[in-house]
């Protein structure tokens, strides 16, 4: 059985769309890297997790424009 799942890479640290496998792995399709399932934030509809990563990484954006223009 596949879900899907929003889940934070921990190589990139960026959050993407996942499909999560009852192996309780998850594979980035960024960097490839083999990530734990204990690192998804959760699991809902398709259309639900894609509006919620999104919304994370649009609020991580804001974040590091904020730390930019603190610095410059
Ligand atoms: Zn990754």
């Amino acid at each position: 059985m596949v879900a899907a799942g929003v889940a934070a890479c921990c190589v990139l640290s960026s959050v993407l769309y996942v499909q999560v496998r009852s192996s309780r792995r998850w594979t980035c399709k960024l960097c490839g890297d083999k990530q734990s399932q204990l690192k998804v934030y959760g699991q809902s509809s398709a259309a639900d997790c894609r509006r919620h990563v999104q919304k994370l990484n649009l609020l991580q954006g804001q974040v590091e424009r904020a730390a930019a223009d603190r610095a410059g």
